[in-house]
């Protein structure tokens, strides 16, 4: 039985429910998730519920019909989102973590962070000390081992994960590492687990190859009882009658534990399967069934591994894997967290004349980049991910001052909106680009828009009668919203700006609409996570820079890699087969477009420009052609940038 406090209980009444409980035969434990606390009730006590539930300070009485209490989602029906260091774990998100079976080396484990951090990886894993069936083979290189794996994920900006084996070791541990994983073999050593869930510290727990689902869940619940609250649990496969593969990945154990248990679940398919060639396949479909990340082994030369090379990817494929799994991320609502790339900008062709400029070159880092709005907009969202969290920022009000910031080199380089998945195009971007030729576009980046209603801590749901926000935040949150008709609207030039007014005004009453992280740049509380009607709501964002000549610096994340789009507006006679005739041009050269979209020039009636995204051939000399040709075609031409990707 679990029972939920309220949030402003005094020492005395919760003194009160304790001795209650006490009283009538059960064991109890205290437990906080988040903004929670929760009193676990276990033993063979009777009380009546309903009395308990009307003492002070007793929010609620879940008598869980489920063994694992603290680990139930009767007790908590929220996701819980795990940290490890600044990296999230669960909520809607897919966190990679990556690295070799066994640290073997100082070398070894800096080349294979550096690696799986150019991929995305978010976390570095790696065992020190390994669990080994044979006691000849491999058993790691231990504290030094760890001392190696802390510097590579210090180097690279990357958490780290590693196991632990025993309790006395976890203590030796603790300040090494930033997660403890517990083994497959080790799921059932309860001194063990009771020691990691003591320690302050993230806990990854592994199933056991031959442990049930409620088994898994009671050595979680062995973890939360000993005072963590940061629990992941990792699929990775089971024993069964077929051998082809190392285990068998239990994929229909991802949508039960997400309907039984809080926690966040992430899958490891290279112990599952055994085999590289088919752990990518097996990853996917985790991610397909809901999983909250991937643990997976990568090794550089996975022939010279000291353990379980055969299932260690190939940096190429995990690479690969990588694209995969981000373009697989949004069909289940979800984003894959990526690491920002470190700070270096390279200048690079915005061209027609891309290839001249593949000799990419560099300017000064920790130059400030420009964003509209207030800190927490999601622009700054955008800027962070392209930029790294660190990034010096110029804040503006408006668009128009980020074009100029860009200009007159007050900004390195900016970060606008152009088009929103449920909204469309952003015209006031697109009509700045015509306005300023000397800015190019140098990158993109798309990022899922999740609204949340924000206020003061003393507010709750029923105490709100005002909403603030941007109109589109208004519009993308109607059906939340509907269900609140008394709610007075006010509109503002951008959500986070909304957020700060709270803040300003002191007021109690007022909630906004905006994302979670203006709440927590304002200190402000989120009443309600995910209110947009439709969560498949993405903003793509792109990073602008200042032409000099017909180059441009561009993103850090990028380094020297090729665009693989580009930007173009113009405009056509108004003649039979005009656009036809651009068209085909690129057709021609087997030149895709991904976007296509027309609106009137302003002042002239009846004419109407033409927004194009196109891929980018692999020969510059064939790009260049086209646009040649293109301008032959259009009446006015502008070239935004040829860019790609930034995260
Ligand atoms: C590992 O992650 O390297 C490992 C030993 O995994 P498991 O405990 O799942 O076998
Ligand atoms: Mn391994």
């Amino acid at each position: 039985m679990i029972v939920v406090l309220s949030k402003g209980i005094s020492g005395h009444d919760k003194e009160m429910v304790r001795i209650y409980l006490k009283d009538r035969g059960f064991a109890i434990r205290e437990q906080r998730f988040g903004e929670d606390a929760i009193i676990g009730a276990s033993g063979k006590g009777v009380v009546d519920v309903r009395e308990l539930g009307l003492l002070p300070g007793v929010e609620r009485v879940a008598a869980t019909s489920k063994p694992f209490e603290l680990a139930s989602r009767e007790t908590r029906a929220e996701d819980t989102i795990v940290m490890v260091g600044n990296v999230k774990i669960g909520g809607s998100r897919i966190t990679v973590i990556a690295g070799p079976c066994a640290v073997e080396s100082e070398d070894q484990i800096m080349e294979t962070a550096a690696c799986v951090r150019e991929s995305g990886a978010v976390m570095l894993r790696g065992g020190a000390y390994k669990p080994r069936t044979s006691p000849y083979a491999f058993q790691g290189l231990g504290m030094r081992g760890l001392e190696f794996m802390k510097a590579a994920g210090e180097q690279y900006g990357m958490p780290i994960v590693t196991e632990v084996v025993s309790p006395e070791t976890a203590v030796q541990m603790k300040d090494l590492t930033d997660m403890f994983q517990i083994g497959a073999r080790n799921m059932q050593n309860f001194e063990l687990l009771k020691k990691a869930g003591s320690l302050g510290k993230p806990v990854l727990l592994k199933r056991g190859p031959s442990a049930t689902i409620e088994e898994w869940l009671l050595s979680a619940e062995y973890l939360l009882a000993s005072g963590t609250r940061d629990v992941v649990l990792c699929e990775r496969g089971i024993r069964t009658f077929e051998t082809y593969t190392r285990n068998t990945l239990d994929i229909s154990a991802i949508p039960v534990i997400k309907s039984l248990s809080h926690l966040p679940v992430i899958v490891d398919p290279s112990h599952a399967v055994g085999i590289r060639a088919k752990v990518s396949a097996a990853a996917l479909a985790a991610i397909a069934a809901g999983a909250d990340g991937l643990t997976v082994e990568v090794h550089p030369r996975p022939d010279e591994a000291l353990s379980d090379g055969p299932q260690s990817l190939y940096p190429e494929q995990f690479e690969k894997l990588m694209r995969d799994v981000e373009a697989l991320s949004p069909v289940v609502g979800k984003e894959l967290l990526r690491t920002p790339r470190p700070h270096h900008h390279a200048v690079f062709g915005t061209g027609p004349g891309i290839g001249a400029a593949a000799d990419a070159a560099f300017f000064d880092a920790g130059a400030p980049v420009a964003f509209s709005g207030e800190s927490g907009a999601y622009a700054e969202q955008a800027l962070m991910r392209a930029f790294g969290d660190d990034a010096a920022r110029v804040q503006t009000d408006g668009f128009k001052p980020v074009f100029d910031a860009v200009l007159d080199g007050s900004a390195s380089a900016g970060v606008v909106p152009v088009e929103n998945s449920l909204a469309g195009s952003v015209h006031e971007n697109y009509d700045l680009f015509l306005r300023y030729p000397d800015i190019a576009i140098v990158g993109e980046l798309k990022l899922r828009i999740v609204h949340c209603l924000i206020a003061d801590e003393r507010a709750d749901i029923d105490s709100i009668s005002v909403i603030r926000s941007h109109p589109q935040g208004f519009a993308q949150c109607r059906e939340f919203l509907d269900k609140h008709p008394a709610w007075i609207l006010e509109p503002y030039n951008n959500t986070a700006t909304a957020v700060a007014s709270i803040v300003r005004d002191g007021a109690v009453k007022v909630a906004a609409i905006a994302g979670e992280a203006a709440a927590r740049a304002h200190g402000l509380r989120v009443l309600k996570e995910g209110i947009e009607t439709n969560p498949l709501n993405y903003t793509r964002f792109v990073i602008i820079a200042r032409r000099v000549g017909d180059k441009a610096p561009v993103p850090p994340s990028l380094g020297s890699l090729k665009p693989t789009k580009a930007s173009l507006v113009f405009s056509v006679p108004d003649e039979p087969g005009s656009l036809f005739a651009c068209l085909k041009i690129m057709s021609e050269r087997g030149i895709n477009l991904s976007k296509l979209e027309s609106r009137p020039i302003q002042g002239k009636p009846w004419e109407y420009l033409f927004y194009v995204d196109v891929s980018m051939p692999d020969s510059a000399e064939v790009f260049d052609g086209v646009i040649a040709e293109l301008k032959t075609k259009t009446r006015e031409f502008h070239f935004l940038g040829a860019y790609r990707a930034a995260v």
